[in-house]
């Protein structure tokens, strides 16, 4: 199964990708974290993204599509997965397709995680990520057991560069022009599902079983 999760920045896609990876056993792919990899480990690909992320701004298509479609191209992705991130961009998403096309595959759902956007910069200020495993937190919602420690690998959280308040408002902007989009783009294709995302986890993530099955 190939799922792409659609949504505002903070709307929850990377915590219910991860959930979705987990029950039906196919990766989790998010570009933010790759790109967040590279900028960790200061490569190339890390230093040219970040002048981007840190501003709020997306990284070039070019940069981004050929990381993704080297991802997806890997063993682990033959049974599906789950992107989280992407498509951002309009032309991300008609090279998704194309790729797909020329295979003969195709993505079955694209998932929209739908939080307004009064809800987001709350989200956003009280989410801690872990930079060494991904996992994500909220200090209010989602709290790791031990504060400012990981559940998953024990190394310190913290709150992530752009999640600065001025930043998301940014982010958020870039969202609406650029990704909001996608949304009647896969409504056309009818593989539109919209879930409302401002429920609890547990109870968005039902909400997307009972779709997937
Ligand atoms: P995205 O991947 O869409 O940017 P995240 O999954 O990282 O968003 O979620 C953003 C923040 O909101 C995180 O701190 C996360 O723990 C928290 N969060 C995720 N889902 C919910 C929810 N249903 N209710 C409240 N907080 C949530
Ligand atoms: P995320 O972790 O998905 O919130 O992504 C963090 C940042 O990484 C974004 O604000 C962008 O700057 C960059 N990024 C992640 N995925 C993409 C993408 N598909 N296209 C362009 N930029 C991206």
């Amino acid at each position: 199964m190939k799922i792409i999760m659609l949504g505002a920045p903070g709307a929850g896609k990377g915590t219910q990708a991860k959930m979705i990876a987990e029950k039906y056993g196919i990766p989790h792919i998010s570009t933010g974290d790759i790109f967040r990899a590279n900028i960790k480990n200061g490569t190339q690909l890390g230093m040219e993204a970040k002048q981007y992320m840190d501003q709020g701004l997306l990284v070039p298509d070019e940069l981004t599509v050929k990381i993704l479609l080297d991802r997806v191209a890997r063993e682990d992705c033959a049974g599906g997965y789950v992107l989280d991130g992407f498509p951002r961009t309009i032309p991300q998403a008609e090279v998704l397709d194309e790729a797909l096309t020329a295979q003969n595959e195709k993505i079955d759902y694209a998932i929209d995680v739908d939080v307004p956007d009064e809800n987001i910069v709350k989200r956003m200020s009280g989410r801690r990520a872990c930079l060494k495993c991904g996992a994500t937190y909220h200090l209010e919602h989602i709290p790791p057991r031990t504060e400012g420690i990981c559940d998953s690998c024990g190394s310190g959280l913290v709150l992530r560069d752009d999640d600065r308040p001025e930043t998301v408002l940014n982010r958020l902007k870039v969202y609406h022009d650029q990704t909001q989009p996608l949304i009647d783009y896969y409504s056309r294709k009818k593989i539109l599902r919209t879930v409302d995302g401002t429920m609890d986890m547990q109870d968005v993530f039902h909400a997307i079983t009972a779709i997937l099955g």
